[in-house]
């Protein structure tokens, strides 16, 4: 089976590649797709949030009263970083339907075959503010990806519910049989279940914490017959989800470095026990990167000119520049203590892991002072892991 995640623009691309990399590090029948970017028509209108209560609560739907509107026009769509709201919290929103829609045009444009599901994933509101529904063809899904730091907290790696939530869906897409099945089936009092609804949305932590099935649940799963395959891959994902919310939750408890997996050609950096979180550096970033690697004992950095050679090495591996020249006198600049250059690249590479992991879990993954007074990445080297495609 396919399963072809899209997006809006307003999740943003690097949120968008790793919700993909976490969902492709447990391989197996399913195949994720990372798709385009779509755009919506404009918005069917506002909706008002007068307090906290209404913000958290995913709206009553009865499967009678939907109606099958659909108007499109264009719209500018912006990028934002979370803001907490503020109440009375207004929102433009869209209906489900429009959702819907532009998933079958992206589907019809791209010629998806119709056993394949398309995942749309968007920071806009839907009509009642669920976290994510499927349409009545049962192939169309779109998920909420704004507002999980206001359930989990302002530090949530978001791509952990996200991922989460397009696992359960593809679970539900194979369980169910139409939209009212499911409204019939998903449990109204939250059971720590993958299905339940949980109408108050602060329950979802319940639910991803405990990432369990009731047994009125696998009892379903064992009565339609679903592929074995398919559901020990689904629940990989959701297991690994939750020992990773699990694991950020004990961290600074128990504090243990993930592996990470160095790919020259995509020029990112992996961390294999985050979920595949992907670090992305650039060909200067990741040739001084690999030239602290290698040495873990430091380098001085008035002395790094003494490795021109080595990096100008790794240059030539990652940059797919081929002029010499150009290539050496860019290293010549990065190596010279004097200039300015080298210090900028040391703290872009410090705040990119900052930016992926947070302060506390990215402290072993930089370049920075040892206590021997030299420069150095404080990993241990047991945990790194190169790949070079080319060679
Ligand atoms: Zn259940």
């Amino acid at each position: 089976m396919k399963v072809h995640l899209i997006r809006t623009i307003d999740f943003t691309d690097s949120h968008f590649d790793n919700v993909y990399n976490l969902l492709s590090a447990y391989p197996g029948a399913i195949e994720f797709i990372q798709g385009s970017i779509v755009t919506l028509p404009s918005p069917n209108g506002e909706k008002v949030f007068p307090k906290p209560e209404n913000f958290e609560k995913q709206e009553k739907f009865e499967v009678s009263d939907y109606n099958m509107v659909s108007f499109f026009k264009s719209d500018e769509n912006v990028k934002r970083n979370y803001v907490k709201p503020v109440f009375p919290y207004k929102k433009s929103y869209y209906e489900w339907n429009i959702f819907f829609d532009v998933i079958n045009n992206y589907r019809k444009s791209y010629n998806i075959d119709e056993n394949d599901l398309v995942f749309l994933l968007t920071n806009e509101y839907n009509e009642k503010n669920w976290f994510a529904f499927i349409d009545d063809a049962f192939k169309n899904i779109f998920v909420h990806t704004d507002d999980w730091p206001w359930f989990f907290g302002m530090n949530t790696d978001i791509r952990f519910p996200i991922s989460y939530e397009v696992a359960s869906w593809i679970l539900r897409s194979l369980l169910y049989r139409n939209q009212s099945e499911i409204i019939e089936n998903i449990h109204p009092t939250s059971l720590g279940c993958v299905n339940d609804f949980c109408q108050n949305k602060k329950e979802i932590i319940l639910k991803m914490r405990t990432a369990d099935v009731c047994e009125e649940c696998l009892k379903l799963i064992e009565r339609r017959d679903l592929p074995p395959h398919y559901l020990n891959q689904l629940f990989n994902i959701i297991d690994g989800i939750r020992s990773n919310l699990m694991f950020r939750k004990r961290v600074g408890v128990v504090f243990k470095d993930s592996r990470i997996r160095i790919d020259l050609q995509a020029k990112k950096i992996y961390l294999i026990d985050f979920g595949n979180l992907a670090v992305r550096l650039n060909p200067k970033e990741i040739s001084l990167f690999l030239l602290f690697l290698k040495y873990p004992e430091g380098i001085a950095l008035n002395s790094l000119s003494d490795y021109h050679n080595e990096l100008l090495n790794f240059y030539h591996q990652v940059s797919g520049r081929d002029s010499l020249i150009e290539m050496n006198n860019t290293i010549y600049l990065l190596a010279n203590y004097l200039e300015g250059e080298l210090n900028t690249t040391i703290s872009r590479i410090k705040n990119k892991f900052k930016i992926e992991l947070g302060e506390s879990m990215a402290k072993n993954y930089f370049i920075q002072l040892l206590p021997s007074g030299v420069h150095g990445i404080p990993l241990g080297r047991e945990l790194v892991v190169v790949e070079n495609h080319n060679k």
